[in-house]
């Protein structure tokens, strides 16, 4: 079993710190396009929804690698990044079927989630409380979880 992070999309005031502390944490620089997690915002209804790498139990990203630059901890569960291995392909891009990698051109490098190895800033300083980091299931439960909160905010049927 291991932990991810369970977004509440119904708690997210959409400020935006967790971009903020993520790109600093990692990147060091207060830059949403260089922080792997991303607030969508759903003006129609007014929600916001954090969304991040969900650390898949296959990840396609890591599939599609030629360099294996991308790992997965078995133990963690963690799929970890190698920047000094990355030839910067973005295979895994467009492999990613939640779009929760992104490329930086700035600086050279793949930006995606690696749960900060275990202690994810994001959740430790959203004020809103709209993150958690606990044990998950599976994968299939992570996508429930998410699809649900889905449902619980946009209703049955929504599209
Ligand atoms: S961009 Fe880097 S990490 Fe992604 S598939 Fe290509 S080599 Fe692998």
């Amino acid at each position: 079993m291991s932990k991810g992070i369970v977004i509440s999309p119904d708690k997210c005031t959409g400020c935006r710190t967790c971009e903020l502390v993520c790109s600093f944490t990692k990147n060091d620089t207060f830059n949403p396009k260089d922080s792997a997690i991303s607030v969508q915002f759903f003006d129609e209804v007014g929600i916001q929804v954090p969304m991040t790498c969900l650390q898949c139990d296959e990840p396609h990203c890591m599939t599609v690698c030629t360099v294996n630059a991308l790992t997965k901890d078995e133990e963690t569960g963690i799929v970890h990044y190698d920047s000094e291995k990355c030839i910067g392909c973005k295979l895994c891009v467009s492999a990613c079927p939640f779009g929760n990698m992104t490329y930086s051109s700035r600086l050279k490098k793949v930006v995606k989630c690696d749960l900060c190895d275990g202690y994810p800033q994001c959740v430790k300083l959203c004020p809103s409380g709209a993150l958690e980091y606990k044990e998950l299931d599976s994968n299939l439960q992570k996508r429930k979880d998410i699809a649900s909160q889905f449902v619980e905010v946009f209703g049955e049927g929504a599209k």
